[in-house]
């Protein structure tokens, strides 16, 4: 699979954990070769049906999920990589380093509470030699961070004077300005709602 197929399976991820009420937030987990085998999205604000075994809990992040669904067989290799859609916070990043993922693929920063820095931090964190990819084609990134702010306005219910928005609008001003919008567009709702993946991406895809 290529990445860019990685990036758009995290997209469909992202518009199912919105649909039912949590943060646009997802992770893959992946062999070498890029074959996925687990995934999370983020689930920390109810307990609706889904493949995450962690939900309705802070605990309940994308990355963290991934790492509990990982099939038992796999848990012991070490060439696994991890493809997450906004940059993992401290609890994830400590649970990466903990598990024996090596490689860490982001498509958004999150100048909030991404972590990715921890790993130069400590002398043990330094000895796990996890390497990360922030994504560079800002596009990807814009994409993703559009989905994660106006899932922290619709479904979070968290005001745009909160230090997080505020934070996020280092990565990008105009993308959380966008979101904003679109979260208080009733238009866009319905089509978040009941559009197919493929017709959401593209009005998205304008926007940004
Ligand atoms: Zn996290």
């Amino acid at each position: 699979m290529s990445i860019n197929k990685i990036w758009n399976k995290c997209f469909k991820l992202t518009v199912d954990s919105l649909r039912a009420g949590n943060l646009a937030i997802a992770s893959v987990i992946t062999d070498s070769n890029y074959s996925i085998i687990s995934m999370g999205t983020n689930q920390t604000i109810n307990n609706y049906s889904s493949f995450n075994k962690i939900s309705n809990s802070s605990i309940a992040h994308s990355e963290i999920n991934a790492i509990y669904n990982l099939p038992k067989k796999h848990s012991q290799r070490r060439d696994l990589i991890l493809f997450t859609t906004v940059e993992p916070c401290p609890m994830c990043l400590g649970a990466i380093a903990m598990s024996r993922i090596r490689s860490i693929h982001i498509a958004s920063r999150d100048t909030w509470a991404g972590s990715a820095n921890l790993l130069k931090k400590t002398s043990y964190l330094k000895g796990k030699e996890i390497f990360v990819t922030f994504n560079n084609d800002t596009s990807i990134e814009r994409f993703f961070l559009l989905l994660h702010v106006y899932s922290l306005f619709r479904n979070a219910k968290i005001p745009e004077c909160h230090n997080a928005i505020q934070a996020l609008k280092r990565v990008s001003a105009q993308i959380v300005q966008i979101a904003l919008e679109l979260s208080d567009s009733y238009q866009f709702t319905t089509l978040m709602k009941e559009a197919e993946h493929s017709i959401i991406k593209r009005t998205l895809e304008e926007r940004i």
